[in-house]
């Protein structure tokens, strides 16, 4: 995975940018480097650009004033959105949070100027996505206890305008792919780059493996690892999360997701972050009519706001004992979970009252009847102990009642990895003792980002900060080739 230069034949190409992997960190990571006057080459192991970032829905986590907040009618602050992700965050980075945070509008317009439609809308409901063009909505954990009192709420889910709301990543990924080519950067699709090259200490360059032929290219300035997550690298998910290679989760990544550019980048010395953190979930709402109902587990009790954002509430699950929990609905609140079919989220059965439903799900006698007259009792003066929002209270006394088993081996969940290479601001690849590997820069879900674990995630964290940070590193090592020819 290391080669020293002095070992290869020669280089069969040269530019001061080199991009290895072409998603969504990829492709901003070419554009601004092109931008600062650097000669950009990416090359990516697929045959088109795309990654994981052309399969994703499309939600951009930004906020503190969009325009698209402030046509909505929502106030925000960067001074709010910091403190919402320093609270929410297992290891926050105060300078990356206030530096993303500072920064969003302007990307939010950068981004708009490449020409990704968002629209000034807003979708008022609890979902996983919207399902047409709608732009803003609530994707991450703001309105929930505790971190409604941390700082002023606002939605900051902005999702690409796409009829289709599964297309909406590979929407950006057109627009931005166009946006290379225009700017006449070159890829090189069916090019995977299996070593970096190195001359004294300093990554210079990659070894790529092309239809059985081996090529190398020299960076002159640097070398930017967004090869994306490695949700697709049995080995590495054995060591970090075992979890994921369970039949009962699907790993959605594109299949490329296969770790190398954070192995190349742990070969060349770098330290990784959150290898153990990903977004693990089952989406049991909408419609958000069943947030009115609550989750319980084995022992009858509740754990987790059920206004919570779907993945915080599966990571709760997830620390429950054996992993059980039942979402528990009365005859108001009951619906069929949208998603409840592809996700085996299967009805339990039905109950005309509580005492009978506790003793089929094998509760502790009195338990769950007791969390119900509780929850109820509070619900009626519109409190509840955990903190749920009150427009999801309603006391819970209308049956017959009915189960859903959201229990991880019942129901499946849906899973990608969010750890990787420890970097700074500027995308530069960093050892465990802080310093820097010369010439290696890495974005995107092969870095460490603001999204570390599922507790915490936000819809939207991954494509805002692999396009961010993707911008903010491809212009830093243009900046230092473009400084370096000119000194020489
Ligand atoms: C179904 C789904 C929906 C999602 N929806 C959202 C969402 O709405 N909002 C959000 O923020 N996040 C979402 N995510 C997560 C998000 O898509 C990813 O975190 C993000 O796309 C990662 O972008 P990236 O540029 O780092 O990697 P990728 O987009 O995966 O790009 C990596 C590229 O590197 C290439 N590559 C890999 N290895 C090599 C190699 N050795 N040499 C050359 N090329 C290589 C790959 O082929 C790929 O093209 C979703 C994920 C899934 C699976």
């Amino acid at each position: 995975m290391l080669i020293d230069a002095s070992t290869i034949p020669g280089w069969d190409r040269t530019a001061d940018v080199i991009v290895a992997g072409f998603g969504m960190a990829g492709a901003c990571a070419a554009i601004e480097a092109s931008e600062s006057g650097a000669s950009v080459l990416i090359v990516e192991a697929a045959a088109g650009s795309g990654g994981t970032s052309a399969i994703a829905t499309g939600h951009f986590y930004l906020g503190g004033g969009t325009p698209v907040q402030k046509a909505c009618g929502f106030e925000d602050s960067p001074e709010d959105m910091a403190a919402y992700l320093m609270a929410a965050s297992v290891d926050p980075e105060p300078e990356r949070i206030a530096l993303y945070a500072k920064s969003s509008v302007d990307h939010f317009a950068w981004l708009e100027r490449q020409g990704i439609p968002f629209e000034r809308s807003y979708f008022p409901s609890k979902a996983v996505a919207q399902p047409g063009t709608e732009c803003l909505i609530w994707t991450g954990n703001e309105k929930v206890a505790p971190f409604r009192d941390v700082a002023h709420p606002a939605p900051r889910g902005h999702k690409v305008a796409v009829s289709d709301p599964e297309t909406g990543g590979g929407r950006a990924m057109q627009v931005l792919t166009r946006r290379t080519e225009d700017l006449g950067v070159e890829a090189l699709y069916g090019h995977r780059v299996t070593a970096l090259v190195l001359e004294d200490g300093r990554v210079v360059g990659v070894r790529c493996l092309a239809a059985g032929q081996v090529t190398y290219l020299r960076a002159m300035g640097g070398v930017v690892l967004t090869t994306g997550g490695f949700g697709q690298n049995e080995r590495l998910l054995s060591k970090h999360l075992p979890d994921l290679m369970s039949e009962h989760v699907v790993r959605i990544a594109d299949a490329n997701d296969l770790g190398q550019g954070i192995e190349l980048g742990i070969a060349a010395g770098a330290a990784t972050r959150h290898m153990d953190g990903a977004f693990i979930s089952t989406y049991w709402y909408p419609p958000e009519k069943l947030i009115n109902g609550i989750i319980v587990n084995s022992k009858g009790e509740r754990f987790v706001p059920e206004d919570s954002y779907h993945a915080r509430t599966a990571g709760q699950i997830l620390a429950q004992p054996d992993r059980r929990a039942w979402l528990i609905v009365d005859s108001e609140s009951f619906d069929w979970p949208l998603y409840g079919k592809s996700l085996g989220i299967d009805l339990v059965d039905g109950w005309e009252d509580v005492a009978s439903m506790e003793r089929d799900l094998g509760m502790p006698e009195g338990a769950l009847q007791k969390t119900i007259a509780d929850y109820s009792a509070a619900a009626a003066e519109g409190k509840d102990p955990l903190g749920k929002n009150p427009e999801w209270l309603r006391p819970f006394d209308d049956g017959p009642y009915a189960a859903f088993d959201l229990s991880f081996g019942s129901a499946s969940y849906r899973a990608f990895t969010l750890g990787g290479l420890v970097v700074t601001l500027e995308g530069e690849v960093l050892r465990e003792d802080g310093t820097t590997i010369e010439g290696l820069y890495a974005a995107g879900s092969c870095a460490t980002n603001l999204a570390q674990e599922g507790l915490s995630y936000a819809s939207g964290l991954c494509l805002g900060t692999a396009s961010f940070f993707g911008r903010k590193t491809g212009a830093s090592v243009a900046c230092r080739a473009v400084t370096a020819r000119s000194e020489n």
